[in-house]
C-alpha cells in the first residue's frame, strides 16, 4: 500500500479507515479472507539480504593478508623453477581455502537457523477470536491488539488507544516516547506527528491499544528505509578482535624473522634459492592458519549447543563474556520461581483470617476461616472477591488442565473468586468495564472502573504499600468505618507476617464516585481497604541446584525483585541464595543511597527487593565499579536500559519485545538454572578455543625454532616449504578444529571466572606452549641431527623429520583436550569428531610418505614400516612430557584444593 494512502488514513476517522481497509474492528478478517491476502500481497517481511553465494565465501576466505603471502611464496618458488612446489602451494592454499569456505557456511547457516528459532509473534483478532500468530502472516485489515512492551508488527492504525505511548526512535531517532491515540491527525501530516500511526520496527512502550494494520513488509515505513532492510552483521566479538590483532602482531615478527633468515643465509654463503626456500617456510610455519575458522565454529558449536539448552544468543560476544560472568542479577517471579500463584491466605479488613484450600489453578477448595479467630463477615468477603475477579485481566483455564490466560498473579485471584462463589463471567458480565488505569510495576497498583452512568466506582489492587497509602476508610460488616494509622500498622503486620512465608502479597480496595481518567491522585481520601491476599508461588526445581553451581563457579547470585522483601528474603533463604552475614536492600534504601555508598555496600546485598525496574541500572552500575562481571534479566520494557548496561543482557522468552531487542541472551523457558547452563557452555567454547590456541602456537613455535636452529648450525633445513604448508594447512586444517568440539570435563563450574582482560596466552598457557615446542624440537631436530651424522641421505631425514613433526602434533593434539587430566585416560570416544580427524590424519600422512606420485609433489621418500615405528616412539617424547608435566601440576591443584576454605 504507498504512503500516501496510509498518511490518508491516519487523517481519517476510525470508521473510514476500517471500511477502506475491508476490516471490522470488533471481530477483525475472517480466517479466510485473510490467508487469501497474504498469497496475493505477500508475507509481512522485509527482503533478506541475500546470503552469500559459494563464490563469495571462497573470495573472503582468500583475501587476507596471509593467503597473500602464501602466493608470494608460491611466486618466488616458480621462479626459481620450482613449479610443482608452486603448484603444490597453490593446490594447497585453494584446498584450504575451500575447506575453510565450507565450514564456516555450515557455521553460518547454523546460526542463521537459530535466529528463525524465536519467530516474533503478534495477537491478532481473526473471526472475533483473539490468537497469536507469526508476525510474518500478517495482512493489511488485520486487528492487533498491542500492550507495552510490543514490537509493532507492522504499520497501523490506532482503533483504541489506552495511554500508549510509543518508542520510534529506531524511526526518527528521537528517543523520548511519543504519545499515540485514536483521533485522527491533521492531513499530510509528517511521520513523527501521525500521533494515530504505529510504525513496524518501534515499539511499544506504555499503554494498550488495538490497531488495524496498514501497511506489511516492504511497504511500511522501516520497509522504505533501505538502510534498515540489511541484515545487521554481528561485530566481532573480543576474542575475534584480539586474535586479529594478534595476528598481525605475528605477521610482523615472521616479516623480521624472514630478514633474518636471509641475513644468516647470505652471511654463511648459502645458495639464494635454498635461503629463499627456508625463509618461506619460516613463514609459513609461523602464521596459525587454522585459527579463524576454529574460532567461527566454537561460537557456531556453543550458540548451537546452548540453544539445545534453551538459551538463545543473540549477540556471538555474549559466548565468552558469560564465561567471565561473576554476578548474576536475576528476576524472582517466574525466573527463580515458577510463577504459579495459588492464593493460600486472605484477610478481610476486618482482620478476619481465612485459609485458602486447593493448590494450582484448579477452582477447587474452599475458603475456611481460620481456627480460633473472628469470624468473617460474608457480604466483606463477597465485596473482596469481587474486586479480586473485576480488576483482573486474566482469564480462567478450562478442565482438566485450567491452564489459565494472562498475569498468573491475576489468575490466582480469578481462581480464588471461582473457590468462592464469584464466578469470572458472571461477575465480569454484570459490571462491565468503563475504564482502567493499567498496572505498572512503577506504581505496583492497577484500577478498574465499573458502575452505572451515574455511579461509577473503582476496583483497586496492588502492593500493600501502594494500596493503604490511597485509603481512609475500611470495611467492616459492610460498613465503612475510618482507618487510622494504628489499624494501618496492624496490616502491615499481617502483611508481613504472610511474606515471612514466602507469600506474594496484594491488597484489595474499592473507591466509589471515582472514575479512572481521574487517575489515583483523585481517589486518595476515597478508597476503601477491603483486606489482602498472599499468593505462594514455589521455588522452580532446578534454581537451588542451580544457585550453587554458580557459588562453585566464583559467581554470585543476586536476586532483583519489585515483591515484598519479606517475602522475597524467605524465598531467597530458601533457595539459600540469601545467607547469613548477606544482607536483603529495599527499593526505598536503595533510592536515598548514593552511587559511592551503593557501590560499597552491593557486594554484601544478595536480594533487592521492591525495586522499580529503573533502578535495576543503578545496581548494574554500582556493580560495575566493583570490577564485577555482570549478567542481568529482565523482562520489561523498563527492564531495557538495564539490559544494554550489563555485560550480558539476558531477557526471558515470555517477557516483552522490547527487553528481547536489548538483551544478549534470551532465555525462552524463563530458567534460572538455564542461564547457568549458559554460563557454562561459554566457559566451554573459551576452554575449547584455548586447546586449539595451544597447539597451534605450540606447532607454529616448534618449525620457527626447529629451522633456526638447524640454520644456525649448519644443518640443511630439516623440512621444505610446501611440507610444513602440508602440515599446516591440510593436518590442521583438518585434524585441529575438532578439538572445539570436545565435550566438558566436568570441573567447568568449579573454576573461578576468567578474568575479563585475560591475555590471549596467559602465563600458565605460555609455560606449556614453551614445554611443548622444546619437546617438539628436541625429537624432531635432535632425530634429524643424528640421522645425518649417521650418514642418512638428507631426502631420507627429511622424511622422518616431517613425519617426527606430523606425529608430534598428533600426541600433542590428546595432551591438549585437558590441562591436568593424562591424555591416556581422557575418554578419546566422547569426541567422535576428534577421533575421525586422526583416522584421516593417519591416513593422509601414510599417503604422503608411500604414494609415490605424493613422494614427488612433497620431496619425501617411502620409509619402512620398522622405521615409522621408531619415528613414532621418538616422537612420543612430546607426550611423556606432558604426562610429567600434568603429574606435578595435579599434586599442586591437589594441595590448592586442600589449603582452599571449603
Ligand atoms: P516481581 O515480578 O519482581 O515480583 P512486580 O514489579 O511484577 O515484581 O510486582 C511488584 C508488586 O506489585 C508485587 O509485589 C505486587 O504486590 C504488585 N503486583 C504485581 N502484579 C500486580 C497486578 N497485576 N496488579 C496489581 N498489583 C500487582
Ligand atoms: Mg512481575
Amino acid at each position: 500500500m504507498p504512503t500516501e494512502e496510509t498518511v490518508d488514513l491516519a487523517a481519517e476517522p476510525v470508521e473510514a479507515a476500517l471500511r477502506r481497509l475491508g476490516s471490522d474492528g470488533e471481530v477483525g478478517l475472517g480466517e479466510a479472507n485473510a490467508r487469501e491476502r497474504l498469497a496475493r500481497h505477500g508475507p509481512n517481511a522485509l527482503p533478506e539480504a541475500p546470503t552469500r553465494g559459494v563464490g563469495q565465501a571462497l573470495l573472503s576466505q582468500l583475501r587476507s593478508p596471509l593467503i597473500y603471502l602464501l602466493l608470494g611464496a608460491g611466486g618466488i618458488a616458480l621462479s626459481l623453477g620450482e613449479v610443482t612446489d608452486a603448484i603444490v602451494i597453490v593446490v594447497v592454499v585453494l584446498s584450504n581455502a575451500v575447506l575453510g569456505a565450507v565450514q564456516e557456511g555450515r557455521a553460518e547457516r547454523s546460526l542463521s537457523a537459530l535466529r528463525k528459532l524465536a519467530p516474533k509473534i503478534a495477537r491478532v483478532v481473526r473471526d472475533g477470536r483473539e490468537q497469536a500468530v507469526d508476525a510474518h502472516d500478517l495482512v493489511v485489515g488485520d486487528v492487533v491488539v498491542l500492550a507495552a512492551g510490543d514490537a509493532v508488527p507492522a504499520d497501523a492504525r490506532l482503533l483504541t488507544a489506552v495511554d500508549v505511548e510509543a518508542d520510534e526512535s529506531a524511526l526518527t531517532g528521537e528517543s523520548v516516547a511519543v504519545h499515540k491515540s485514536a483521533a485522527p491527525t491533521a492531513a499530510g501530516a509528517a511521520l513523527a506527528d501521525r500521533s494515530s500511526l504505529l510504525h513496524a520496527g518501534t515499539s511499544v512502550v506504555g499503554g494498550r491499544a488495538r490497531a488495524v494494520v496498514v501497511a506489511t513488509g516492504p511497504a511500511t515505513q522501516v520497509g522504505h528505509i533501505a538502510a534498515l532492510a540489511g541484515g545487521a552483521e554481528q561485530p566481532p566479538t573480543p576474542m575475534e578482535r584480539r586474535m586479529k590483532r594478534f595476528g598481525r602482531l605475528l605477521l610482523v615478527a615472521a616479516g623480521l624473522l624472514f630478514a633474518v633468515v636471509v641475513g644468516v643465509g647470505v652471511l654463511r654463503g648459502i645458495p639464494p634459492a635454498e635461503i629463499a626456500m627456508v625463509a618461506i617456510s619460516q613463514v609459513v610455519g609461523m602464521i596459525p592458519e587454522g585459527l579463524p575458522v576454529a574460532m567461527t565454529i566454537a561460537f557456531a558449536v556453543g550458540v548451537t549447543r546452548m540453544a539445545k539448552r534453551k538459551a538463545i544468543v543473540r549477540r556471538l560476544g555474549a559466548v565468552e563474556v558469560l564465561g567471565s560472568i561473576t554476578v548474576i542479577g536475576s528476576d524472582k517471579t517466574g525466573t527463580l520461581t515458577k510463577n504459579e500463584m495459588t492464593v493460600t491466605a486472605l484477610e478481610l479488613a476486618s482482620g478476619a483470617r481465612f485459609d485458602v484450600q486447593g493448590v494450582g489453578y484448579a477452582p477447587q477448595g474452599a475458603i475456611v476461616p481460620r481456627e480460633g479467630g473472628a469470624p468473617g463477615n460474608d457480604a466483606d468477603l463477597r465485596d473482596l472477591l469481587q474486586v479480586a475477579v473485576l480488576c483482573n485481566d486474566a482469564a480462567q483455564g478450562e478442565a482438566p488442565a485450567y491452564k489459565p490466560a494472562g498475569d498468573p498473579t491475576e489468575a490466582a485471584l480469578v481462581v480464588l473468586g471461582a473457590k468462592g462463589g464469584m464466578d469470572e463471567r458472571a461477575t465480569r458480565d454484570a459490571s462491565p468495564r468503563r475504564g482502567e488505569i493499567p498496572f505498572s510495576s512503577a506504581e505496583q497498583r492497577m484500577a478498574t472502573e465499573h458502575g452505572a452512568e451515574g455511579a461509577p466506582w473503582l476496583a483497586i489492587k496492588g502492593s500493600p504499600e501502594a494500596i493503604l497509602r490511597l485509603c481512609t476508610k475500611r470495611r467492616n460488616g459492610g460498613r465503612d468505618e475510618p482507618l487510622d494509622q494504628a489499624a494501618k500498622e496492624e496490616i502491615l503486620a499481617s502483611v508481613q507476617a504472610m511474606a515471612g512465608k514466602a507469600l506474594r502479597v496484594l491488597a484489595l480496595a474499592r473507591a466509589d464516585g471515582a472514575r479512572a481518567a481521574e487517575g489515583f491522585d483523585a481517589i486518595a481520601d476515597r478508597a476503601v481497604f477491603l483486606g489482602i491476599v498472599g499468593q505462594i508461588d514455589p521455588p522452580r526445581a532446578e534454581a537451588k541446584a542451580a544457585i550453587a553451581r554458580c557459588r562453585s563457579a566464583g559467581i554470585r547470585p543476586v536476586m532483583i525483585t519489585g515483591d515484598h522483601v519479606g517475602t522475597a528474603a524467605a524465598i531467597a533463604r530458601e533457595l539459600d541464595l540469601l545467607r547469613p552475614g548477606d544482607r536483603a536492600m529495599d527499593g526505598s534504601e536503595l533510592a536515598e543511597t548514593s552511587d559511592e555508598d551503593l557501590a560499597r555496600e552491593v557486594t554484601r546485598v544478595a536480594v533487592f527487593a521492591r525495586v522499580e525496574p529503573r533502578q535495576k541500572l543503578r545496581i548494574v552500575e554500582a556493580l560495575q565499579r566493583r570490577g564485577e562481571v555482570v549478567a542481568m534479566t529482565g523482562d520489561g520494557v523498563n527492564d531495557a536500559p538495564a539490559l544494554v548496561r550489563a555485560d550480558v543482557g539476558v531477557a526471558m522468552g515470555s517477557g516483552t519485545d522490547v527487553a528481547k531487542e536489548a538483551a544478549r541472551i534470551v532465555l525462552t523457558d524463563d530458567d534460572f538454572a538455564t542461564l547457568v547452563a549458559a554460563v557454562e557452555e561459554g566457559r566451554l567454547v573459551a576452554r575449547n578455543l584455548k586447546k586449539v590456541l595451544l597447539l597451534v602456537l605450540s606447532t607454529a613455535l616448534a618449525e620457527v625454532a626447529i629451522l633456526t636452529v638447524a640454520l644456525l648450525l649448519g644443518y640443511p633445513p630439516p623440512f621444505l616449504a610446501v611440507q610444513i604448508l602440508w602440515n599446516n594447512l591440510v593436518t590442521e586444517g583438518v585434524i585441529t578444529v575438532n578439538l572445539v568440539l570436545d565435550p566438558p570435563e566436568g570441573d567447568e563450574m568449579h573454576v573461578p571466572p576468567t578474568p575479563r582482560d585475560e591475555p590471549l596466552v596467559t602465563r600458565a598457557m605460555a609455560k606449556r606452549l614453551l614445554l611443548m615446542s622444546a619437546a617438539i624440537t628436541t625429537a624432531t631436530l635432535g632425530w634429524f641431527a643424528f640421522r645425518l651424522e649417521s650418514g642418512a641421505a638428507a631426502e631420507v631425514a627429511r622424511t622422518e623429520a616431517f613425519t617426527i613433526l606430523i606425529v608430534c602434533e598428533w600426541f600433542n593434539l590428546l595432551s591438549c583436550r585437558s590441562e591436568l587430566r593424562s591424555a591416556l585416560r581422557f575418554d578419546l570416544f566422547g569426541n567422535k569428531w576428534l577421533l575421525m580427524a586422526l583416522i584421516l590424519g593417519n591416513l593422509l600422512q601414510v599417503a604422503v610418505i608411500f604414494v609415490p606420485f605424493m613422494n614427488d609433489l612433497f620431496h619425501t621418500r617411502p620409509l619402512e614400516l620398522r622405521q615409522v615405528i621408531v619415528l613414532g616412539v621418538v616422537a612420543s617424547l612430546v607426550l611423556w612430557v606432558e604426562e610429567l608435566r600434568k603429574v606435578f601440576a595435579r599434586r599442586r591443584a591437589a594441595r590448592t584444593m586442600l589449603l582452599r576454605p571449603a
